[in-house]
């Protein structure tokens, strides 16, 4: 979704006359786009913007920011720190050109903005990737996890209506995109303002589209997870049986005060019911370690969860508490070393998993989404399949947005590796 956002930022700045510099030595105009969701990566943006300054002593631009930083944070930013210039949240990037040319008159005046959101569209997107689009059904959230910063920084829930969303999908297929990624904080909860058409109905019409070979979807909500979004995924060949299901925790009392909306069986049993209906699925997620009252009881639920639904993958986090959130008004009560042991143990318990997992494929031909070169060596590309594991394989040309057949020969915890069978 980051990288989507910084697409419509750029792209909104091309639209209005700019073109894109490679660095920020050689440009006007700098933005920097940037996440709220952890503390850890609100410090990077201020250690960067620190750099940012140092440059723009020597040469004069422009400096923004952009992202949710920039919506929960706009004050400190321009009242604080002197050299930037103009923010803009998640809701006001069609205004980026007026932001803009507002902090350029009158840089004493730095800029501020309005909250009414307004899908940007595909006529503002600078795409980085002309074979594997991002199209966002969604923006913001109602969830109110009672850890989590979202809700704050993109506001309530807002649908883009469906025949946009088509439009969209159609226009990067048209364009080369044989991989369409359709994004949003919860798409399962997705409703077509007009016609009430849910997210099932949402896949078959992707999946409609010409040229369009895989279709993904990221991020999707366990209670919301409906048969009906299950049926549609079996019906579609297109559909990648891949999912990403952010768990959080494994025991139901850590979700409870989460808010999470599920039990530790009722996500057991989407997991199963997924499994069943589609043999061969690759199952992702998230989890945040230590969050406040976390026992170690509470922990090996978790541990326990992992090991019965065998994950291909997990992006894991030590609870951060965030400002707005509820759980920010609760005691942070877990001891940072027992945080820090936490992550360590689940990752190694993930990896023994991911090992078995990509081991299964060794031997198999598989069909891979070219990405690139690999940073393996020279020769050596990257892609991936359509369970969404990372393959590298020798090629002789550059097989990026293309599909090949790889054999897969060996494996590690992370990526298969192979050599291509047809190009
Ligand atoms: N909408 C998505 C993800 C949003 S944020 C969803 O509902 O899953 C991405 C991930 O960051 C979350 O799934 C969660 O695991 C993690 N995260 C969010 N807030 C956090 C916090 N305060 N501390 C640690 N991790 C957090
Ligand atoms: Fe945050 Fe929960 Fe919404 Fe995901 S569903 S964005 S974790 S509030």
């Amino acid at each position: 979704m980051n990288e989507n956002d910084s697409e419509h930022i750029a792209g909104v700045l091309v639209r209005a006359g700019a073109a894109k510099a490679d660095r920020p030595e050689d440009a006007d105009i700098v933005v920097v786009n940037t996440c709220a969701v952890r503390q850890k990566s609100e410090e990077k943006l201020y250690s960067y913007l620190g750099r940012l300054s140092g440059l723009k002593k020597k040469r004069p631009f422009l400096l923004g920011v952009a992202g949710c930083v920039a919506q929960v944070r706009k004050a400190h930013l321009l009242e604080k720190l002197p050299f930037v210039d103009f923010v803009a949240g998640p809701d006001n990037y069609l205004d980026l050109p007026e932001i803009v040319g507002r902090a350029a008159e009158a840089p004493t005046v730095r800029a501020d903005f309005g909250t009414d959101w307004r899908e940007v569209g595909p006529e503002a997107t600078a795409r980085e990737n002309p074979w594997s689009a991002f199209v966002p059904v969604m923006e913001g959230c109602d969830n109110f996890c009672s850890y989590c910063i979202v809700p704050f920084c993109r506001g309530r829930e807002k649908f883009r209506p469906l025949p946009n969303i088509v439009a969209e999908a159609r226009a990067a297929a048209g364009a080369g995109a044989v991989e369409i990624q359709l994004l949003g904080q919860n798409v399962n909860s997705y409703r077509d303002p007009e016609s009430g058409l849910g997210f099932a109905g949402l896949l078959d019409a992707m999946c409609a589209v010409p040229g369009a070979e895989w279709v993904r979807f990221i991020t999707s909500h366990p209670k919301n997870f409906g048969d009906d979004i299950i049926r549609a995924m079996a019906a579609n060949p297109k559909v990648c049986p891949a999912l990403h299901l952010p768990l959080q925790s494994g025991s139901t009392r850590i979700l409870e005060r989460m808010n999470r909306g599920y039990t530790r069986e009722e996500y057991l049993a989407l997991a199963a019911r997924l499994k069943e209906s589609l043999p061969g699925i690759l199952l992702s997620t998230d989890v945040i370690v230590g969050f406040p009252s976390e026992t170690e009881e509470d922990f090996e639920a978790t541990c326990s969860l992992l090991r019965e639904v065998r994950f291909a993958g997990i992006f894991s986090f030590r609870y951060s508490p965030r400002p707005l959130t509820a759980a920010a008004a609760i005691p942070d009560d877990v001891p940072l070393e027992i945080k820090r042991r936490r992550l360590i143990a689940l990752q190694a318990l993930q990896k023994t998993i991911q090992v078995e997992i990509n081991r299964s494929f060794v031997g198999r031909e598989v069909r891979v989404l070219g990405t690139g070169p690999s940073p393996k060596g020279a020769g050596r590309f990257a892609g991936r399949t359509d369970g969404n594991l990372v393959v590298n394989f020798d090629s002789a040309a550059d097989p990026s947005g293309r599909f090949l057949t790889v054999r897969i020969t060996g494996s590690g915890p992370y990526s298969l590796h192979g050599t291509t069978v047809e190009l």
